[in-house]
């Protein structure tokens, strides 16, 4: 006998699996599921006249990848809330069996239990909101809960769980399911649990795309855990929980080439975090702060006073006073919304807005996503499906001194020239968005020379796009570029960029050409992208806008 079965509620075991019709397969005619069998009256949506799959093969199997681990050590939920009410409804009987929790935490896990009609058996995190776990146990083990939920790192507290307390409490307890909340795991330094899940047979470890991943609303999560229990959640769980746009949006942001971004995005949250603690540290009203997830946890003097400043500023935040007295919780938001926020506690906007972007652009030929920084050097990470356009993309943001993330997903089997093309379109676009308002900047130029190749590009961010390009190629192309790609490329970065481009290039070898114009291009982007240093925010313009 499974610990799954000795531990489920006995009539679940009992039931019979639910009769729906099963996920579509290619080459059958569906009349089985009373579907519309026209398509739905919204454009742009996969097939919603149809049931999605009940568990989407191919997002299982992503998730499952994700977490180094197998299929069918995990479900696919809706959101990881769905999962804390699967476990609850499977395993937890009303008034015989509870939950166990450690307090102050996320409020869903004792809000499931009651619904279920189970007992709720609460720990306490430290005075100094730390987890310790000979504590946790001494609380929860005389109560032989069915289920522990460990919030790692912890909502609202920030407070880590280390993996080994995990391990050694799922040891403790071989009658309860002690379940890993890592809604916040991509946001901490500790290590993920989810491959343990499978081998410690009570152990359960639940990961969202809500946070990190910027699909809340999508509620996409999953449970992972071995596949006894994992049998146990599909017996529990209803007909057709996921929408077939969260499956493909979910599908979308979890594409290999989608990661670079969404791992610059996590540091640049936790960067952000980091700024934030730092000042907010500074700040009179508040006596202690914590970082944890892509939030933060103070303990301010007066939450009233902070409340109506916040409400003033039409900024909404979480008290949490039952977790610590003046206790509020702070998500990281955008740089604007960041400084609205430090505004409230009296500290004064950075001295600059950063010059970053982030850009995402889908079609049907090409898929890129880019993020830049013109601020930074670092990190320089480009894949754009033709590695000479890789090198020569580096070329730019290293002699333009600025970093670029980009990972562009095209039609390459049918040509190259709607990724080099979409590409200078996109890279345009990040250019424009990160100089913002462009105070501070030059208008510039650049020549340089490469053995016998002499290339020279001018830039104005006019706001006026116009491109110029003087010189050609003897060979049809270098590396896997095609050279009459060029002129192109920096016509639709001046469309999208708004600015003249001129590029004169000449010598004798294509690639030296090739090369020495993307090189020049970076440099005249350095000079024209530079603050001048004085702080002064002035426009290189008589016209006083650009
Ligand atoms: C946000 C959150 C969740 C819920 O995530 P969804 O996947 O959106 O349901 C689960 N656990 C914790 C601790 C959370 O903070």
């Amino acid at each position: 006998m499974s610990l799954a079965e000795r531990l489920a509620r006995p009539e679940i075991l009992a039931l019979p699996p639910v009769d729906i019709a099963g996920a579509p397969l290619a080459g059958t005619i569906r009349l089985d599921a009373n579907e519309n069998p026209f398509g739905s009256l919204v454009a742009g949506q996969p097939a919603i006249n149809r049931y999605p799959d009940p568990q989407p093969t191919e997002l299982r199997r992503r998730l499952a990848d994700l977490h180094g681990v197998a299929p069918g050590s995990l479900w696919v939920t809706r959101g990881s809330d769905d999962a804390i009410d699967l476990l609850v409804r499977a395993f937890c009987r009303a008034v015989e069996d509870s939950v166990a929790l450690v307090e102050p935490t996320f409020a869903a896990y004792a809000q499931f239990a009651r619904i279920q009609g189970a007992g709720v058996v609460a720990a306490r995190l430290t005075d100094d909101l730390a987890f310790d776990a000979d504590a946790v146990l001494a609380t929860v083990a005389p109560a032989r809960p069915k289920l522990l939920f460990l919030c790692t790192p912890n909502n609202p507290t920030g407070t880590p769980v280390d993996p080994a307390d995990v391990r050694r409490i799922a040891a403790a307890l071989p009658d309860t399911i002690v379940v890993a909340d890592e809604a916040y795991g991509e946001f901490s330094d500790a290590p993920s649990l989810a491959a343990e899940a499978g081998l410690i047979a009570n152990l359960v470890v639940l990961r969202t795309l809500s946070k990190a991943y910027g699909l809340a609303g999508a509620r996409i999560g999953c449970a992972v855990a071995d596949p006894s229990i994992i049998e146990l959640l599909a017996r529990v769980s209803p007909p057709y929980p996921l929408p077939g746009p969260s499956i493909a949006a979910a599908l979308g942001a979890l594409s290999p080439e989608r990661m670079p971004i969404h791992a610059e995005r996590v540091a640049r949250i936790l960067a952000d975090r980091g700024r934030l603690a730092e000042r907010l540290g500074e700040a009179a009203q508040v006596k202690r702060l914590r970082a944890g997830g892509n939030f933060l946890f103070l303990e301010v003097d007066d939450p009233d006073d902070l409340s109506r400043r916040l409400a003033a500023a039409a900024i909404r935040v979480r008290f949490r006073p039952k977790a610590a007295p003046g206790g509020v919780r702070i998500t990281i938001g955008t740089e604007a919304e960041n400084a609205a926020l430090l505004a409230v506690f009296g500290l004064g906007e950075e001295a600059r807005p950063a010059r970053r972007a982030e850009i995402v652009r889908d079609t049907n030929e090409t898929r890129i996503a880019l993020a830049i920084d013109l601020d930074r050097a670092e990190p320089r990470r480009i894949s754009s499906g033709i590695p000479f356009y890789d090198h020569m993309l580096d070329q730019v943001a290293a002699h333009g001194g600025f970093s670029l993330v980009l990972a562009c997903q095209g039609d390459l089997a049918t040509d190259s020239h709607h990724s080099v093309e979409d590409i200078a379109i996109v890279l345009g676009q990040g250019l424009k968005t990160a100089l913002g308002d462009k105070a501070g900047i030059g208008r510039f130029g650049f020549a340089l020379p490469m053995d016998e190749t002499r290339a020279e590009v001018l830039i104005d961010l006019s706001g006026r796009p116009f491109a110029k390009f003087e010189g050609g190629f003897a060979t049809a192309s270098v590396g896997d570029l095609p050279t009459e790609m060029v002129p192109h490329i920096f016509r639709s970065l001046a469309d999208s960029l708004g600015a003249a481009i001129h590029v004169r290039v000449d010598g004798d070898n294509d690639h030296h050409k090739v090369e020495g114009c993307f090189k020049a291009f970076g440099r005249a982007l350095r000079g024209a992208i530079a603050l001048d240093g004085s702080g002064e925010r002035s426009l290189p313009s008589t016209k006083g806008v650009l």
